[in-house]
């Protein structure tokens, strides 16, 4: 296979990563694959479990030390982080936010983007936006007429190949009665990857984010039935009528 496949993920907080596929990137750093992780915000919002951890003061930055010790154990060789306001996203700058994920899409030059769907998970404002900035950038960053800054600052145009949004089955929202999960229709999933050997792994990068309460109970208690398994809706290329099946991000790159 080609040595430079890169997949990267982008998501609104530190724990989407861990929450998010998982186990499909611990999967591929185990197949020598590059991967990155690029978060918008520190999650500056969220609660604290433990008070000798985190004082709000301190949570930003306690937070990105957390990121950094999930990616760690997700083999996740690159972690940027934006400066925005967890919870604002709807109100930033729209042109900036893309830009910036322009910007890191030209720097770390990935094949495979991953975001969130349209529902973003549970409907949280952060993550329906960055959906809708990651998937405009992804096409925009292809093109040197936008952000033509950044080829001042040594970058260039630069189009990855494949888009994915994270889905959840119906069969999985099902079980997690607390948090609100909206399902993906079982029909849009065009991806699974088997992360059965992972789960375990994946458990550990979600507690990796010591700081955070709300980890679910129905995750912990039936991790090999909700976990084992990661879904994807692949937005571009736009898959085919009749097409198969995929069980992994890179088919048709290696
Ligand atoms: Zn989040």
């Amino acid at each position: 296979m080609p040595d430079n496949l890169t997949v990267l993920g982008v998501w609104a907080h530190p724990d989407d990563e861990s929450y998010g596929p998982a186990g499909t990137f611990r999967k591929l750093a185990d197949e020598g694959v590059r991967t990155a992780v690029l978060v918008a915000t520190r999650g500056q919002l969220g609660g604290i479990a433990d008070p000798s951890i985190a004082t709000p003061a301190s949570l930003p930055e306690v937070r990105e030390a957390e990121l950094r010790d999930a990616a760690a154990i997700l083999g996740i060789g690159d972690v940027a982080v934006l400066n925005y306001q967890d919870g604002q996203l709807m109100d930033t700058d729209v042109l900036e936010l893309r830009g910036e994920v322009v910007r890191v899409i030209r720097a770390i030059k990935p094949d495979v983007v991953v975001t969130f769907g349209p529902a973003g998970v549970y409907g949280h404002p952060d993550h329906v936006q960055i959906r809708r900035v990651v998937t405009e950038a992804f096409t925009a960053a292809g093109n040197a007429d936008n952000y033509p800054e950044h080829m001042e600052q040594g970058l260039a145009p630069y189009s990855p190949s494949k888009l994915y949004y994270l889905a959840v089955p119906e069969h999985v929202a099902g079980r997690i009665s607390e948090s609100g999960i909206i399902a993906d229709h079982d029909s849009d999933i065009t991806t699974t990857v088997d992360v059965r050997p992972y789960v375990e792994t994946k458990l550990r990068a979600i507690r990796a984010h010591r700081s955070q309460t709300d980890f679910p109970r129905e995750l912990e208690e039936n991790s090999a039935e909700l976990l084992s398994m990661e879904y994807f809706k692949r937005v571009l290329p736009q898959p085919e009528t009749g097409e198969q099946m995929e069980h992994d991000l890179l088919t048709g790159l290696r």
